[in-house]
């Protein structure tokens, strides 16, 4: 650890001019956004649970992020998916029919590419959280693309990461498809479905529901075949998630071109994947120091407004008008609070909506 920190130390004293390429060109992407704040790649990640009702929305400097703050005092950064969608990750090779239209030769691809599978303005959530039934791999002399994880039919199969759907539709093998495709370039397949939830060009948050398990295509049983691929080509979705916990392994993901080899399964604790979060730990010491400064201030701000929130639960007879002389505020400014609200918005019966 005290190693660490003194290779992070290192890359801080000679700024961020230390960092791989690739990092470098996340990072200057995202000084658009500005507020991008990687997570420590060793903090693993939990799946998304159901984080309750929106009770407010604060601009920050950037006009495409924005906080949401829930009803629990919990808050997180939201950013608008026409912000996202401008990557031409989602115009480049966009095919709403074939399963990879990339066709790029092995041979083009880097040796290591970082990948940010989440950072503080995306989310993660485990698609189906069970043990993984069939692994990655050859399987009766046939190249197994991705795992399969049982289910019932009908069970919720969950984005696993914001994006855009490319494919949905039946096809042979596959059954019921979705394919999303992530900002960071990375797709996720989701096949055997019952029912599919989305179609193509639709934009999905994390966790949104995209369809039922099921066992259609070529399946005996229901269960979620589950497929991660970058440039068409697949890798061992156990590098990135653990499904018996639901957990996100990485934040930031080292894919090797040899992890892309049909026999490359994920192998848990070997020393050459320690040797590659150990690396990527320190490259996000020194991304994740240098943006920090940035980080405090929003949380303060979010605080702040937190801290100073009044909230109103809604009774029967209320009305705005009412609510603003009693908490001593406009109906205007009452609206400006809740986002979608509009003075002659009909106020439901055991809303919480914030007046202050
Ligand atoms: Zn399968």
């Amino acid at each position: 650890m005290h190693f660490k920190k003194a290779i992070a130390a290192v890359l801080l004293a000679c700024g961020l001019c230390c960092l791989p390429a690739t990092a470098q060109k996340n990072l200057s992407n995202k000084k658009k956004a500005e507020i991008q704040i990687p997570r420590l790649h060793l903090e693993s990640v939990p799946s998304l649970e159901k984080s309750g009702q929106a009770l407010d929305t604060i601009p920050t400097s950037n006009p495409a992020i924005k906080i949401i703050l829930y009803a629990d005092y919990t808050w997180r950064y939201w950013r608008e998916p026409s912000d996202i969608l401008q990557s031409s990750v989602f115009s480049e090779y966009w095919d709403t029919s074939s399963p990879n239209p990339y066709q790029v030769a092995l041979s083009d691809l880097p040796q290591r590419i970082n990948i940010w599978v989440v950072d503080t303005l995306s989310h993660y959530r485990c698609p189906n959280k069970t043990k993984v039934y069939s692994k990655f791999g050859i399987r009766h002399r046939r190249r197994h693309q991705g795992v399969d994880l049982p289910l019932h039919n009908g069970d919720p199969v969950y984005a696993a990461f914001s994006g855009k759907v490319r494919i949905s539709r039946y096809m042979r093998g596959y059954g019921n498809i979705v394919i999303i495709r992530h900002e960071n370039g990375l797709e996720t397949f989701y096949a055997h479905l019952s029912k599919r939830l989305v179609d193509s060009d639709d934009w999905v948050d994390a966790g949104q529901i995209i369809g039922l398990g099921g066992s259609t295509g070529r399946s005996t049983g229901a269960h979620l075949h589950f497929e991660t691929r970058y440039q068409g080509y697949a890798f061992d979705p156990q590098w990135l998630i653990d499904f018996e916990t639901g957990t996100l392994r990485h934040r930031l993901f080292v894919l090797q071109k040899k992890h892309l080899s049909a026999n490359s399964r994920y192998v848990p604790e070997s020393e050459e994947e320690e040797q590659e979060i150990y690396s990527g730990d320190t490259r996000d010491y020194a991304v994740a120091d240098s943006v920090a400064a940035v980080r405090k201030a929003e949380e303060e701000k979010a605080a702040a407004e937190a801290a100073k929130a009044v909230y109103h639960t809604i009774k029967s007879g209320d009305n705005l008008s009412r609510l603003a002389r009693k908490y001593g505020t406009s109906v205007k400014a009452i609206c400006n609070l809740n986002a979608g609200m509009t003075p002659s918005s009909t106020l439901r019966i055991g809303k919480k909506i914030r007046v202050k």
